[in-house]
């Protein structure tokens, strides 16, 4: 039921609608509007762009991305000024999601609850991947959708609580796609690889910068094939399935990432499950 108090406040926002609606928007947004979501707005030429008053990057054609944490509930609010002096405002509303729990028996303990002696290496890791992840480089290479990095199994979804040999632990916030070992692992887009490295808890590890700050980041690799500072394309074979680090069998724990914000990778692909292997 509408309360009065609210039903005031709608018909007082259908009364500046008008105004807003004459004039058509000059911002358009695609990517996933869900919690979780990358999102990529287009503008034009010369436009500068702040999402929730934080200035985002702006390529030379008017595009820019940012993310939707994967438990943002209020809206993101997008503001544009125009070359010609024009300015724009848009509320991102994150579709709200409903998160599944995943209890994963059997990993060795040593990576649910690592030994002391590895805890340096692990903060070592964790600062280089960080590190990378600051980066905003050029490249526009996030606007078009991901492709899977393989055919396979989705084994985990974004999002679900998970539940180490008993131990809570933290939101699975990327996807895994189970593939027997070997199986070829490919770029999810251009891009330039900003690590390639034997991790602790990742394992074989790669992540690609598309630029922006959006990268992807392939986990557990038992290859891997290329160098840091490689130009890679979309389809190019980049390493090879593993279960390297904490995983009890092969697959690839694929995340998209903008800055350290880790975002649904299923949600900026065509299609929301990998091809059949
Ligand atoms: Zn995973």
């Amino acid at each position: 039921m509408i309360s009065r108090r609210g039903l005031l406040v709608q018909v007082a926002a259908m009364a500046v609608m008008p105004k807003a609606m004459a004039e058509p928007g000059r911002l358009s947004f695609g990517g996933s509007h869900e919690q979780g979501g990358l999102m990529v707005g287009r503008g034009e030429p010369g436009i500068r762009v702040t999402a929730d008053g934080q200035t985002l990057q702006v390529s030379p054609q008017g595009l820019f991305a940012f993310g939707l944490a994967y438990d943002a509930e209020k809206p993101v609010l997008v503001a544009a000024q125009f070359a010609d002096g024009h300015s724009e405002t848009r509320d991102i509303l994150p579709t709200p999601r409903h998160y599944d729990i995943q209890a994963i028996t059997g990993l060795p303990e040593k990576y649910v609850e690592p030994p002391p002696e590895v805890a340096e290496r692990m903060a070592r890791e964790r600062a280089l991947i960080t590190d990378a992840r600051k980066r905003e480089s050029a490249g526009t290479d996030f606007a078009a959708p991901l492709e899977w990095p393989c055919a396979g199994r989705l084994s985990g979804v974004y999002g679900s609580q998970r539940i180490l040999n008993g131990k809570p632990m933290a939101p699975h916030l990327a996807v895994d796609v189970a593939a027997p070992e070997g199986t070829s692992i490919h770029a999810a887009a251009d891009g330039i690889v900003a690590i390639t490295d034997d991790f602790y808890l990742e394992g074989g590890f790669t992540l690609l910068d598309h630029g922006h700050g959006v990268s992807t980041c392939y986990l557990h690799q038992s290859k891997r094939l290329v160098a840091a500072g490689d130009a890679v394309r979309r389809g190019d074979i980049i390493g090879q399935i593993g279960h390297t680090g904490r995983a009890t069998g092969p697959h690839t724990h694929w995340g998209l990432n903008w800055f350290q914000m880790k975002l649904d990778p299923s949600r900026a692909t065509r299609t929301s499950i990998p091809p059949l292997g």
